[in-house]
Parts: C-alpha cells; sequence; structure tokens
C-alpha cells in the first residue's frame, strides 16, 4: 500500500489507472494537470508519480524536473506515447527513474509498481564499502566519494555504480544490470540503463582534484564493465 500521485490528463487513462490502482489498496491522488501536480507535491510526499509527458498546461518535462527537485525519494515514472520517444532520454535526464511507453498492460505497470516500492522499501543490509581506486562507495550510508571529494547521486545511479562495483575488472551484461537495479527484464529499448551510465560518467568525470574517475567501459551488444585501475585495487 503505497501513496500514488497520478499525473494523466486524458479522462480515460486517468480513470482506470485510479480505479485500477486504489483496488489494489493504494492512495492515489489524480491530478489532471501540471500544476495540480506540483500543487499536490507541495503538500504531501508521495512514494511514486506516474507521469503523462503530454499535459495541457505545462511541459511534462518541466513537471518531471520540479516534482524531482520537490521530492528527491519519490519513485517518478513518466508515461510516454511512441510519438515521445525523444522525450525519454530528456526525462530520464530531468530526474525520472522510470518509463512505460502507452499503450501497456495494467500488469505491467502494477509488477514496475511494486518492484519499484518493494527496493525502496528494503534498507541496505551490508555495511558494506568498496573501493576502486579513488573510489569509495559506502553501500551502508549509501555515500560515494572520489579522492575524498563526495558524489551526489541519484537513488538509481548509486544502486547502478554499486551493482558494477561489485564486480569492477568483469563484464556486467546489459541484462543483469536491468534485473539487479530495476527489477526488471525489458524486452526493446533499455534507454533507461544508458542513460543512467552516461550521468554516471558525467558526475564522476565533474569530480574536481588529481582523483581519477574509474572508467566505465561500454561492451557492445553485452553490457559494462568498470574497470580496475592499475595496480589493482
Ligand atoms: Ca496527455
Amino acid at each position: 500500500m503505497a501513496d500514488l500521485l497520478v499525473v494523466e490528463d486524458d479522462e480515460t487513462i486517468g480513470a482506470a489507472l485510479t480505479t485500477g490502482l486504489r483496488a489494489y489498496g493504494h492512495a492515489v491522488s489524480w491530478q489532471r494537470t501540471g500544476r495540480g501536480a506540483l500543487d499536490a507535491a507541495a503538500g504531501r510526499v508521495f512514494d511514486l508519480a506516474l507521469l503523462d509527458l503530454g499535459l495541457p498546461d505545462l511541459d511534462g518535462i518541466e513537471v518531471c524536473r520540479r516534482l524531482r527537485a520537490r521530492q528527491p525519494g519519490t519513485v517518478l515514472m513518466m508515461l510516454t506515447a511512441r510519438s515521445e520517444e525523444m522525450d525519454v532520454v530528456v526525462g530520464l535526464e530531468a530526474g525520472a527513474d522510470d518509463y512505460l511507453t502507452k499503450p501497456f498492460r495494467f500488469g505491467e505497470l502494477l509488477a514496475r509498481i511494486r518492484a519499484h516500492l518493494r527496493r525502496n522499501a528494503v534498507p541496505v543490509p551490508s555495511q558494506t564499502v568498496l573501493t576502486v581506486g579513488d573510489l569509495v562507495v559506502d553501500v551502508a550510508a549509501r555515500r560515494v566519494t572520489l579522492g575524498g571529494v563526495e558524489v551526489p547521486l541519484r537513488t538509481k545511479e548509486f544502486e547502478l555504480l554499486t551493482r558494477l562495483a561489485v564486480d569492477a575488472g568483469a563484464a556486467v551484461s546489459r541484462d543483469t544490470l536491468m534485473a539487479d537495479v530495476w527489477d526488471a527484464h525489458w524486452y526493446g529499448s533499455t534507454k533507461t540503463l544508458d542513460v543512467h551510465v552516461a550521468a554516471l560518467r558525467r558526475k564522476l568525470g565533474a569530480v574536481p582534484g588529481p582523483a581519477g574517475p574509474p572508467q566505465v567501459t561500454t561492451l557492445r551488444g553485452h553490457g559494462y564493465r568498470m574497470e580496475l585501475p592499475r595496480g589493482g585495487r
């Protein structure tokens, strides 16, 4: 049971989502406009938001960005039409955690929501601190430093970095990364993964000072590998 925000101007889809999600015990606030969504988010912290990108008043990407700023801990899932594919990348960069392309099956949405909420609810079990060269990932504290400089990461970026660092030096397949970080088996596009890797590279690369960020190598057709520094860990 969770507090959900549904932002959807289409009456049919909005009503179906709201009715369906309530039937599974969730509390749902249905907003039909971007302004309505931002107002709702000003007064209440949601566990997860479903955001249609094509809204009548505000640009969906802008709504995404502002929701993320207001509710850093909320899972943001974009609902997009096929024609809005380009917006997916922009939306992920604006702070969305995931996306679903319309039309989708309600069961798929429900499974995705369940996976996200489960992951958010699970406390980090280990005290592990991972070290790869100048990079230190404190898993228990959810804190990342590079050469002593803290690197602020979003939830999924942190989990992706941790997953790659656990197997530093080894190839990790896209399927494994999607399953471990997003709890999902993707058929088709995995833009979510690529955008998050790009964000990691950018954030680690932006750290000032002499520390070298660990290189994340793209393995075409397979996945990614975090390189060990020369001379081992
Ligand atoms: Ca719409």
